[in-house]
């Protein structure tokens, strides 16, 4: 087991309720507390109106009607609930949720009977300015400006989700393509437009943004009058009034542009072009290698839109790829898009880091400044590779970042998290024009994002959320020496779990190949299966299947049945590259040619993965890991199976 202190594990020991709800006591100790706080405060409001429901309610047999009735369904929720996944358990390891963060879930509790809506101040006048911090602290968190004081502060806010933050990335980025567009449309004079469409289009997202405050300047700068017949004239040329049809038309040397993605992306990278109407044939997926997005690829791609005058949109970065941890090389696709942009295809570079954005704590001084490799892999047997590092690193120079609080944030979900580099291009979202548009009526930053539901993809939502994530960040601030000393636990967990995969495949050596396929970037690993003597990839998948089938939720079964939750995923030719799609077969004893492309599934390898987030997947209180466990768990289920093969 590595070695870790004592006194930073019993710093742990107060975060969550525990597997074995060992913290219970300070938990509803807490929660009561604040409950009755609640209720003090509505008394308080006017103590002079007397309580409405008279004292005598609560004999009335309507009133004990309508308790039964409810104690009833509650009952029965709280029963079904039973059914459900246990994931505070370090015998979890499937998906990317794990407990919950105390501090979190307390203040999400403390909040919910106070409604905040957060879709403005005026519904909500402490959990706004508690959104618009988290995306502060976020955005210190990857690098970003985060002086409300200074013009290119960064800006975040919280979404349902990874799958909105993504969409509203591309929401803003085709806003920021877009606009340059519309001044030359309108014809403003005095700013410094682009000579054609083209440059206009494609202009760096840098230059776009700096066009766009010349133009708030310009604008506030001009008599009353004029000012409102300027904006209005400007918001007529842009394509979120006219339409892609409508803008598309009208300029004729322009293309709906393209997206960059890794085939790795997330699917909602599909979904975000489907619901933004660029239609899903605008992203185009580009191969990995070694696990990680071919930047020659992505140069070349480049290259050939350059050439065919194709325009894209963004490129996407994805920081903890969903399928298997892996981190793209940020600082490799920043450069392109610089290279990119020199001769004339700006376009905006997004991180979809929805999994891997919280890894950015363990790299985090608390003065904000980041921690060299060295200084980052202290204690560690492998992390981070380098490319992890240069990929942190450069996360202050791209142009918008997803991340999931609800991941590895430890927070209920309903938090995902949007933040771009530079607020003042949520300028171009807003619904009522006169609001930000204003020049003369220009507000701070507070003042600005008062109303946040202009600028949002959603309406009303939870305040209830924003002050879980909110209070979290304060408990536990995202640098290595607070909320990173929770990350580092899950990345220790996982060289142990890689450690433990290759002892694995030692011990059965003989009646089962086994590998970790690639080395883990982060607290994600997989491990890919074969009995041996079989050299059909068909039987292997079927193999793995058998064995991921009792590592998954089964409402039907009881709960206490399952030893342990895994995932599954797939490896893939154009995931991987043909190179290491060999290397991993010919390791597995699988021979390449059954690796067929008919499209029956056995086209790819089916791998089982493990999402190692428990904080107690290494129990040091009572000696027991529960990695260990999992490996014996898992070689007396291969055995099983492999006699019930023989058998058959
Ligand atoms: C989880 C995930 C998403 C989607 O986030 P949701 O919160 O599920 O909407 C997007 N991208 C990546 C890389 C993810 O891991």
């Amino acid at each position: 087991m590595p070695a870790e202190s004592p006194l930073t594990r019993h710093r742990i020991d107060a975060c969550f309720l525990g597997p074995y709800g060992e913290n219970n006591n300070l938990l509803e100790k807490l929660v009561v507390e604040f409950l009755r706080d609640h209720v003090y405060w509505r008394r308080n409001f006017h103590p002079e109106d007397p309580p409405a429901i008279s004292t005598e309610a609560s004999r009335h047999p309507d009133y004990l009607a309508f308790e039964s009735r409810m104690r009833r369904e509650l009952h029965q929720l709280s029963a079904s609930l039973k059914k459900s996944v246990p994931f505070h358990s370090p015998r979890y390891m499937g998906h990317m949720v794990s407990d919950l963060l105390m501090p979190g879930l307390i203040a999400q509790i403390l909040t919910l009977p106070y409604n905040p809506n957060n879709v403005s101040e005026d519904s909500a006048p402490v959990t706004v300015d508690m959104e618009v911090q988290v995306g502060l602290q976020l955005a210190r968190m990857v690098g970003y400006v985060h002086d409300p004081l200074r013009a290119d502060c960064a800006f975040g806010h919280l979404t349902s989700g990874g799958t909105l933050a993504n969409y509203q990335a591309l929401r803003v980025a085709l806003a920021l393509k877009a606009f340059p567009v519309a001044l030359r449309s309108a014809g403003v004079p005095d700013l410094d437009l682009p000579e054609d469409d083209w440059s206009a289009f494609n202009l760096h997202p840098h230059k776009a943004t700096q066009l766009l405050d010349d133009w708030l300047t310009w604008l506030a700068a001009q008599p009353l009058r004029e000012r409102k017949t300027w904006r209005q004239r400007v918001q007529q040329e842009r394509l979120e009034y006219l339409g892609m049809l409508e803008f598309f038309t009208r300029h004729a040397q322009l293309r709906v542009p393209h997206v960059l993605a890794p085939v790795t992306a997330h699917y909602s990278w599909s979904k975000g072009l489907k619901l933004l109407g660029l239609g899903r044939s605008q992203l185009q997926l580009l191969p990995e290698q070694g696990m990680r997005l071919d930047t020659d690829a992505l140069e070349s791609t480049l290259e050939k839109c350059r050439r065919e005058r194709q325009p894209v949109l963004m490129s996407v970065a994805v920081l903890g790829t969903t399928e298997y941890g892996t981190f793209d090389p940020v600082d490799g696709i920043v450069a392109a898009r610089e290279r990119a942009a020199a001769l004339g295809l700006g376009h905006s570079v997004h991180v979809d880091a929805a999994w891997g954005g919280y890894l950015a704590t363990v790299f985090r001084n608390e003065d904000g400044s980041l921690r060299s490799r060295d200084e980052v892999a202290r204690g560690y047997h492998a992390f981070p590779a380098p490319e992890v590092h240069a990929a942190i690193a450069a996360l202050a120079d791209t142009d918008s970042i997803t991340i999931d609080p609800h991941k590895l944030g430890y927070l209920p979900f309903g938090t995902g998290a949007f933040i771009c580099r530079d607020h003042r291009v949520t300028a171009l979202l807003s619904e009522e024009a006169d609001y930000v548009f204003g020049g003369a009526s220009a507000t701070s930053y507070h003042e600005r994002y008062r109303g946040l539901g202009q600028f949002i993809p959603e309406g009303s939502k939870s305040g209830a959320n924003a002050a879980a994530v909110y209070v979290t960040h304060r408990v536990l601030p995202l640098d290595h020496l607070h909320f990173g000393r929770l990350t580092r636990q899950t990345l220790l967990a996982a060289e142990s779990f890689h450690a433990g995969a290759n002892r694995f495949a030692d011990k059965m050596h003989g009646r089962v190949n086994a590998i970790v396929p690639f080395q883990p970037d982060s607290n994600l690993v997989c491990l890919a299966l074969n009995p041996a003597g079989n050299t059909r990839v068909a039987n292997a998948n079927a193999f793995v299947h058998r064995l991921h089938d009792d590592m998954r939720a089964d409402p039907r079964q009881p709960l206490q049945l399952k030893q342990f939750f895994g995932s599954m995923t797939t490896l893939r030719p154009e995931a991987l590259g043909d190179t290491e799609m060999r290397r991993i077969l010919g390791q597995l004893g699988l021979d390449v040619a059954t690796l067929d492309g008919v499209g029956n599934g056995d086209d790819r390898l089916v791998i089982l993965r493990h999402t190692l987030m428990n904080p107690y997947l290494i129990d040091h209180e009572n000696g027991i890991s529960y990695i260990d466990l999992y490996f014996d768990y898992l070689a007396s289920r291969v055995q099983q199976l492999l006699v019930a093969h023989d058998a058959a």
